[in-house]
């Protein structure tokens, strides 16, 4: 499809400001060497372009989009429409606390069932995505131990069935990492563990359902021996849609963690977007937490100043400018509130009750990476496929485009060759959930006839095999003029 310069016609469109009512002021020495070069096209011409833009797109109101570990799940408009309010967005992070009360309550009211549902009792909304609050939670673990004077811990345990981005806040906090091997059941091992603590340990990173969709069954074991050891435990809560509202990881013996509004409560992300990764805590490291608090005044309501920001006394800092991503967390507000207590535990068992259905539906052609009930996703292993066929887990991905799929994650987690991780979120109908399967199953059936053939894949996608590298590392998103 041509760009929006390549449409462009001199003279076309309209020009809509109004005639200028202040006195016009000198800008020399600033002015451009040459005329601002805006696309010129009608307001007609306009809206196709960007509909057809829209239309090469694949998202969550396309279709199916099990990428594992993304949760992307359906974002309910209703989110949208209290994020667009304009008491949200018609204010100034640097106005008096007392005329910004609501967002205030938003804040503090977010904290409290958010809080709730973790079982955490502070949380701090700064962090802009996940790896950003486990960098945050991973400040506190640093401040903790430097508050006692324990200098000597320097190490953080990271499984190696752990998100990526773990070991790389860890490192961007200053730690070195201890990496353990899971056992052959995908959870921790608990002899290399044992091993693995000592005096130099400041704590663990666990992501919890792991990268492999499985709830660690050692949980308790794991926090006791870290905290035996004078650790502390990190939660990785990005994946909290398998079992928000049934367990908590304040209960499971965690010190503090994040989670990612834009996943779990359905703020819509991808594509760079802003996101909230709030980091929360336990009561004895809320001092340390980044950014301000929010109080509720009591009795001073009727001054309309119920609501106050007070700065942490012994907080590690900002990590982000003023409250982080504050219409994030009006969305995540508006989504548990519209779901209530029972909704979100609802939510969560369907995630796991549709990942379970898809998962035995499949695994009879689709090995599975471990063959015990999942939690919100499931890993198969398309390594004998490969074999076999020559079809890898990136044609299969590929020639799912062309049945109008989003491709699940593929070659991750690392401990899986062939990866393709499938999340289907408690948000697709049985119905899709079927189609799906039926899908996958016949991607399954042509590879098995011309494996080969699937290299080519897809064939109906606006493009075929982008470098991904190339497309990653030196992707051109400015328009050079030829003259
Ligand atoms: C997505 C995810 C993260 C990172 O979140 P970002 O917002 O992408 O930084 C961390 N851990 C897990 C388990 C995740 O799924």
């Amino acid at each position: 499809m041509k760009l929006i310069f390549e449409k462009s016609m001199p003279g076309r469109g309209l020009s809509i400001l109004p005639k200028c009512d202040v006195p016009e002021v000198s800008l020399e020495g600033f002015e451009r060497k040459i005329d601002l070069r805006l696309p010129e096209m009608s307001e007609n011409d306009l809206s196709r372009h960007y509909t057809e833009l829209a239309e090469h797109t694949h998202g969550v109101n396309n279709g199916f989009y099990p990428l594992g570990s993304c949760t992307m799940k359906y974002n309910p408009k209703v989110n949208e429409e209290m994020a667009q309010l304009k008491g949200f967005t018609g204010i100034h992070p640097l106005q008096p606390a007392e005329t910004a009360q609501g967002c205030l309550e938003v804040m503090y009211k977010a904290e409290k069932y958010l809080c709730e549902i973790t079982g955490m009792d502070g949380m701090s909304f700064q962090p802009a995505a996940g790896a950003h609050g486990e960098f945050a939670g991973l400040l506190l673990i640093k401040a903790y131990h430097a508050s006692r004077g324990d200098t000597k811990r320097t190490k953080i345990i990271v499984p190696d069935s752990a998100h990526g981005t773990n070991p790389a806040s860890a490192i961007m906090a200053g730690f070195t990492i201890v990496n353990i091997d899971s056992g052959d059941d995908g959870c921790v091992d608990l002899e290399a563990l044992k091993k693995a603590v000592g005096e130099d340990i400041a704590g663990l990173m666990l992501t919890n359902p792991n990268t492999v969709g499985l709830f660690d069954r050692n949980i308790l074991e794991i926090t006791r021996i870290i905290h035996d050891a004078g650790g502390l435990c990190y939660y990785d809560g990005a994946n909290l849609n398998a079992i928000m509202g049934v367990a908590r990881p304040g209960d499971m013996g965690f010190d503090c963690m994040h989670l990612n509004l834009h996943k779990t409560f359905s703020s819509p992300h991808g594509g760079g977007g802003p996101g909230s990764g709030p980091c929360g805590c336990k009561d004895f490291l809320v001092e340390f937490l980044p950014g301000p608090q929010v109080l509720a005044g009591e009795g001073r309501k009727e001054e309309g100043n119920s609501y106050t920001m007070v700065e942490r006394e012994n907080s590690v800092g900002y990590v982000k400018e003023f409250y982080g991503n504050f219409l994030v967390v009006v969305r995540a507000l508006t989504y548990i509130l519209m779901l209530g207590r029972e909704g979100i535990k609802e939510a969560s068992c369907n995630a796991v009750l549709n990942a379970n259905y898809m998962m035995e539906a499949l695994k009879d052609i689709y090995p599975m990476a471990y063959d015990v009930t999942c939690m919100h996703e499931f890993v198969m292993s398309l390594d004998m496929l490969k074999k076999e066929t020559g079809a890898s887990a990136l044609d299969v991905a590929k020639t799912l485009l062309d049945y109008g799929m989003h491709p699940p994650t593929m070659y991750f987690p690392l401990i899986v060759h062939e990866a393709l991780m499938v999340e289907p979120t408690e948000t697709e109908s049985k119905e899709t959930l079927d189609e799906a399967i039926a899908v996958f199953r016949e991607v399954h059936g042509k590879a098995q006839e011309d494996g080969e053939a699937l290299h080519k894949s897809p064939q109906k996608a606006s493009i075929g095999r982008p470098d991904e590298v190339k497309a990653a590392r030196t992707p051109i998103v400015k328009f050079v003029f030829s003259e």
